[in-house]
């Protein structure tokens, strides 16, 4: 069977030390991808994540940055620019949740969370566009949320980041199309991840719509690792400024 990306061609994930970022970087790889794993505090996964991919025959580089200050994105992208000299998709990835009602949210959990989600997207992208624009190549998936697309209560402040991610997704396709770069947006429902087994309004919330999910079951990270491989590879190479949903068919 073929692998979806020309061997050399070359990743980066944020966030990718755990979680859906690692099955991203690990799909990518297994999918003939070398791989830029950014990572902020999880160095030892980061570091297992590099030998797991070098495991496969790919090159891999992890890089320790946080993606809401500009001065650590510009360091990770000498670094991918230094290792591999070539950027071929992007996965912004890292994200947080702050869960709790607005009516008692504070000025720190509402811009920490927009300032993680769509600052970050915000910073990795402007750096990742100007490695692509030069190449006229490239493809871009954002990890947004079905409470970016529905909205959902406890969760104001991570609806609004990841409705903000959809939109700036649609609005860099449109950019973008024109120096050959495609952009698009996942959107994961309930994944089984540290962050979804975290107490709070996001455990009370998965325990209320499990019974919601048709498909009967929580996804797993590779769920939406293959939904981003996709939409990365040139099997989607008429897909731009769109938004899948993969949630078990949670919502409309
Ligand atoms: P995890 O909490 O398991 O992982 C979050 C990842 O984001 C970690 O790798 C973490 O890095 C990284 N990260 C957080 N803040 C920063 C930062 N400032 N700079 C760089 N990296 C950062 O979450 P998931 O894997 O579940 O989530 C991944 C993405 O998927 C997120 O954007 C999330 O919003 C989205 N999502 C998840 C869903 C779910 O049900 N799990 C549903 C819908 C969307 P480190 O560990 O190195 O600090």
């Amino acid at each position: 069977m073929w692998n979806l990306f020309e061997e050399g061609s070359v990743a980066l994930v944020t966030g990718g030390a755990r979680g859906i970022g690692r099955a991203i970087a690990l799909e990518l790889a297994a999918q003939g991808a070398d791989v830029a794993v950014n990572y902020r505090g999880s160095v030892n996964k980061a570091e297992s994540l590099k030998e797991e991919i070098e495991a496969m025959g790919r090159r891999a580089l992890i890089v320790q940055a946080d993606v809401r200050e500009r001065d650590n994105v510009k360091k990770l992208f000498k670094a991918v620019k230094k290792e591999f000299g070539r950027l071929d998709m992007l996965v912004n990835n890292a994200g947080i949740i702050k869960d709790g009602y607005l009516i008692m949210m504070s000025e720190e959990s509402f811009w920490s969370v927009v300032e993680t989600n769509l600052g970050g997207a915000f910073r990795v992208t402007q750096e990742a566009l100007q490695m692509m624009c030069s190449a006229r190549r490239g493809a871009i998936v954002n990890i947004a949320s079905t409470s970016g697309v529905a909205g959902q209560e406890g969760q104001t402040n991570y609806s609004a980041s990841k409705g903000g991610i959809i939109a700036f997704s649609k609005a860099v396709a449109k950019e973008y199309a024109k120096y050959g770069i495609r952009c698009n947006a996942v959107a994961p429902g309930f994944i089984e991840t540290d962050m979804t087994s975290a107490k709070g309004a996001a455990e009370t919330l998965k325990d209320k719509y499990m019974d919601l999910i048709p498909l009967g079951r929580f996804g797993s990270p590779e769920d939406v690792a293959n939904a981003a491989a996709f939409l990365l590879s040139d099997r989607s190479g008429y897909i731009t400024g769109k938004v899948l949903t993969v949630d078990g068919g949670l919502i409309g």
